[in-house]
């Protein structure tokens, strides 16, 4: 048995409904045995019960549940940055050249490892992400991620119009690449395949069509794209499907609906479009700093949870600016802020929104999202740099809200001092 020793902070239940609050303990533990959390409790109530245990100490640090992030794009680091330009022309002009840079293993691999590496600094123990659209460039990606550690979702990108020439692919051979890698990957060594058209904007008909006989024909995948970011795109759309009543309805048509559908934004639904998504099952990707970033609008969360449809917070490198799903956190917090319909969001439900809500959105929470005894032993450990602003305001913080409120507004990079996947330390400082 191993014995964690730390401040632990987690969420019991969901606070963003109501019926969910801070759990802490100032001097606690995590007892861990063979990856999986065999039980939480006061260190000394934990030393008595399993004596003999190996005691990790790191007391004066911070022990939460490893972060979900569930939107984000492996090829797109180097575009973390790109300022000035709104979501259509960031796209043409510096993040599908920066994609179409990644097309062949020897300068995929590296990317591949950077991105995973700076998911772990961050604290990120599952993701789910956008894959390539060159399938040699998502092999890469997979074999990285399942030499990692970590916990990752991924899917060859597909799409079949006004893309660059190196990333196009036609209805056909978007469905054989995606087959054979499906075959290759899912539910293999921490991997999980979602089915990933890039949006509709650059799938015609047959695409999304494939794309629903690929999330027929095999079990267990997810599916995962984008809707409603931008009134251009919107517009965009609305002209390329003409039949179509909304946004939704593109995606609607070839059954990509289901609780295991994760679309990204959803900024500027209509109320038809909301009450069909939520009928539907789908789950949203509210990515608050890509959305400010890029100048997108910002998300409706209140009708969200008035038409019942579940969400969690997302990254969305590169448009998103930075892997720590803490700065998401607060830029979600600020959001709220900001609307007149905001919702109120304590330091509970915001840690919520970037552990357990994740982990419910991809099927996961019986495993992951929360520090329970029977769940896989995936957590970060907090310790923020000696003279940082941080430092000082924790040492003045009077309870453990008040130090969750404080690492989620002024704790990034420098401040994970190592993470672990399944018992197994996938990072440290
Ligand atoms: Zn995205």
């Amino acid at each position: 048995m191993e014995l964690f020793r730390a401040h632990v902070i987690d969420v019991d239940g969901d606070p963003l409904r109501g019926n969910g609050r801070l759990r802490a303990l100032p001097d606690g533990a995590l007892a861990v045995e063979q990856g999986i959390i065999m039980s939480v409790d006061d260190y000394d109530t934990l030393l008595h019960r399993h004596p003999g245990s190996h005691v990790h100490d790191h007391r004066g640090s911070f022990l939460l549940p490893g972060l979900i992030d569930v939107h984000v794009h492996f090829p797109q680091l180097p575009v973390i940055g790109a300022m000035g330009l709104p979501l259509l022309s960031w796209l043409n002009r510096r993040t599908f050249p920066a994609e179409a840079r990644l097309n062949n293993a020897e300068s995929a691999r590296p990317a591949a490892r950077s991105f995973l590496r700076r998911l772990a600094a961050n604290g990120t123990t599952t993701a789910l992400a956008f894959g390539s659209h060159i399938p040699q460039a998502q092999q890469v990606f997979f074999e990285e991620a399942a030499a990692s550690g970590l916990r990752v979702c991924s899917g060859l990108s597909l799409g079949d119009r006004d893309l660059p020439e190196a990333l196009l692919r036609d209805a056909d051979t978007c469905y054989r690449e995606s087959l054979e890698l499906i075959k290759r990957w899912n539910g293999t060594e921490g991997i999980r395949y979602a089915v990933t058209p890039r949006f509709s904007v650059c799938c015609s008909e047959a695409v999304l069509d494939i794309c629903g006989t690929l999330m027929r024909e095999n079990e267990g995948l997810l599916f995962q794209t984008h809707i409603n970011e931008n009134r251009d795109e919107i517009d965009l759309v609305q002209r390329l499907f003409p039949w179509a009543e909304d946004y939704f309805a593109t995606y609607e048509r070839y059954g990509l609906t289901g609780s295991q559908c994760v679309y990204a934004h959803n900024l500027h639904a209509g109320e038809d479009e909301l009450s069909r998504m939520a009928s539907a099952g789908v789950a949203v990707a509210h990515c608050p700093s890509s959305n400010s970033f890029l100048g997108s609008g910002s998300f409706p969360m209140r009708q969200h949870l008035e038409y019942g449809i579940p969400f969690a917070a997302a990254s969305d490198v590169g448009a998103g600016t930075g892997f720590s799903l803490f700065k998401e956190a607060l830029a979600a917090y600020e959001t709220q802020m900001l609307r007149e319909d905001g919702v109120a969001l304590d330091p509970a439900a915001l840690l919520y929104l970037v552990t357990g809500a994740g982990a419910k959105l991809l099927g996961m929470d019986d495993l992951v999202g929360s520090l329970e005894s029977g769940k896989q032993a995936d957590f970060v450990l907090m310790s923020p740099p000696p003279q940082s602003t941080l430092a000082a305001v924790i040492s003045e913080a009077g309870s453990s809200g008040q130090i969750l409120g404080a690492l989620i507004t002024l704790a990034r990079e420098e401040s994970v001092a190592a993470t672990w996947v399944a018992g197994r330390e996938v990072y440290r400082r």
